[in-house]
C-alpha cells in the first residue's frame, strides 16, 4: 500500500475520551502536522469517570481532562479540539451520536479520519477488555463516514445550515496487534513528541518513565514488522471514490 502524503490534508481524529487519540496514534499526529496537515480532534466525552481519586467529582475531572487534552494537542500541533457532551462509560453508537459526527465530517471535510477499531471486544493476548466507549465511538464513526456523511438524503436538515454530503477517502484505526495491522507508519522522528504529549495527561499517568517504556516496547515491536525503528500500526481502509 502506498504511503500517505499528509501535506495539505485535513484530518479528523475522533476518540471517546481525552487521551485516546494521543495514546493510539499521537506520534502519527505529530508527523502529520509537521508535514503540513491540519488535524482536528473530536472527543465524544470529557473522560469524567477516568479517576479513582475520591476527591475528584466528574465535573472537576472533566475540566482537568479537557485542559490536559488541549495541552497535549498543542504539543502535537493539533489545530483545534472539540468535545461532545456524552457521559464517560455510557457511549452508545446511536443515531444522535452519528448525526453529530456527520455534522463534523460535513463541516470540516476531512480526507482522512482516525478512530478506534470497533471490532475488538477483548484482547486475550494482553488480558484486557476493549472499553465499551472505544467500541461505540469506532462503530459510530464507521457508520458516519459510510454511508451517512456521503448520502444526500441522510440528515437532510444539514442542508439548511449549509452542510453538503462529504466522502472521506481513508479511515485509519490504530491496531494493538501487529497481525491485525495492514499499515505501519514510521514514527521514529516523532516518538519523543508523543511521550511529551502523553505526559500532559497527568491525571491518567502514574509514572512517565513506565509509560515511556511501555510505549517504546510497542513502537519497537510494530517497527520490527515494517523495518522502522519505531512505528504505529493501523488498519487502513481506502474507501472507494
Ligand atoms: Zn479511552
Amino acid at each position: 500500500m502506498e504511503g500517505i502524503n499528509f501535506k495539505g490534508k485535513t484530518i479528523l481524529a475522533i476518540g471517546a475520551h481525552p487521551d485516546d487519540n494521543d495514546f493510539g496514534f499521537g506520534a502519527t499526529v505529530a508527523k502529520a502536522t509537521k508535514a503540513g496537515a491540519q488535524v482536528i480532534y473530536l472527543l465524544a466525552t470529557k473522560g469524567q469517570r477516568g479517576s479513582s481519586n475520591k476527591f475528584l467529582n466528574p465535573e472537576r475531572l472533566s475540566k482537568i481532562r479537557m485542559k490536559e487534552q488541549e495541552k497535549a494537542a498543542k504539543v502535537l500541533g493539533v489545530k483545534s479540539v472539540y468535545f461532545l457532551d456524552y457521559n464517560d462509560g455510557e457511549l452508545v453508537p446511536n443515531i444522535k451520536l452519528k448525526e453529530e459526527l456527520v455534522r463534523f465530517i460535513r463541516r470540516y471535510k476531512p480526507e482522512i479520519v482516525f478512530t478506534s477499531d470497533p471490532s475488538r471486544f477483548f484482547f486475550k493476548e494482553y488480558g484486557f477488555i476493549n472499553h465499551a466507549d472505544h467500541r461505540a465511538i469506532g462503530e459510530a464513526v464507521l457508520d458516519a463516514v459510510y454511508p451517512l456523511a456521503r448520502d444526500l438524503l441522510s440528515f437532510p436538515e444539514h442542508r439548511k445550515i449549509g452542510l453538503r454530503p462529504h466522502k472521506v477517502k481513508e479511515l485509519l484505526m490504530p491496531s494493538f496487534l501487529p497481525e491485525d495491522a495492514n499499515y505501519f507508519i514510521d514514527v521514529t522522528d516523532t516518538f519523543a513528541t508523543k511521550i511529551k504529549a502523553l505526559s500532559c495527561h497527568e491525571s491518567q499517568i502514574k509514572s512517565v518513565k513506565k509509560l515511556r517504556q511501555r510505549m517504546k516496547t510497542r513502537a519497537v515491536a510494530m517497527g520490527g514488522k515494517a523495518g522502522f525503528k519505531f512505528a504505529e500500526a493501523f488498519i487502513r481502509l481506502k474507501l472507494p471514490r
